[in-house]
């Protein structure tokens, strides 16, 4: 069984140009349709049982269709989401209550694209608050091609707020999971800032990138049960990443962990 736990999808109305634009913006080239029937696919030829899709909200007014979007595809056919917040929203603490009565197990957070830095007060209520309720969050970290300026969640800020969030607890839960192993193409300040911290990373988009002597070290320093697989469909293939994932000499109970049990637990399966 394998959970691929970060992939995007669109709304069918939408997905064609939305695909394009982020095509042009990030100079990247999608490896599926951006639609949920192409996930589908993608997820029948790579044999992945399960995939959570991550909206980002990149303005507030996009609160309520998002989400009325991840409830919809939410825990059919192989297919949960997160839903998704902005941090410039109004009444958050509302906002935190309806995604969780939408019955969502997280949210998706994009520091880059909401223009925020992770360490913000407004993203910090936003992580209390989800903490409060039971909720994932699960965010963007490190670079992102689409905005080469500027990294809004770093190794090292990324740290300060995971530190501040179970400050002085003596077994600390993790709810939250930074994505592409702790931060996109800075995994030596990641290794150096992040490791061993209560937050998951997931393995999007840095399979076959970080070098394998050093994503083994990285799992194991840290610790199997805070990592997820992910491959960052359509961004990245499945089948391709699958296979990656497949050949790395981990051992069965590490494979086991990272492929599905830790996802599952997260997302409430048998284990
Ligand atoms: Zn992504």
């Amino acid at each position: 069984m394998i959970i691929d736990f970060h992939t995007h999808v669109f709304p069918d109305a939408i997905a064609q140009r939305t695909i394009a634009h982020l095509e042009e913006k990030g100079g990247m080239k999608a490896h599926a349709e951006g639609t949920l029937a192409g996930l589908k696919s993608s997820m029948k030829r790579a044999e992945i049982d399960y995939s959570v899709v991550l909206p980002v909200v990149t303005k507030p007014s996009q609160f309520e269709s998002v989400n009325r979007y991840a409830a919809e595809i939410n825990g059919k056919e192989g297919i949960f989401s997160f839903g998704g917040i902005h941090p410039d929203c109004e009444d958050i603490e509302g906002k935190l209550d309806t995604i969780k009565s939408l019955g969502l197990k997280g949210i998706k957070l994009h520091p880059d694209y909401q223009g925020t830095e992770f360490d913000d007060e407004k993203y910090f209520r936003i992580l209390e608050g989800c903490k409060k309720r039971g909720l994932y969050v699960l965010t963007h970290a490190g670079f992102d091609p689409a905005y080469p300026s500027h990294t809004h969640l770093t190794p090292e800020n990324a740290a300060r707020v995971v530190k501040a969030l179970h400050k002085g607890e003596e077994d600390p839960k993790p709810f939250l999971i930074l994505a592409h192993l702790g931060s996109n193409d800075f995994a030596d300040r990641s290794e150096e800032y992040l490791v061993g911290l209560p937050c998951y990373f997931d393995l999007a988009v840095i399979l076959g990138k970080v070098p394998q002597d050093q994503l083994l070290r990285v799992i194991r320093a840290h610790g199997k049960d805070k990592i997820l697989f992910a491959t960052d469909s359509p961004w990245h293939s499945q089948s391709e990443d699958k296979a990656y994932f497949d050949a790395l000499p981990l051992s069965g109970e590490e494979r086991e962990a990272i492929a599905y049990k830790n996802g599952a637990a997260i997302l409430g399966l048998p284990k």
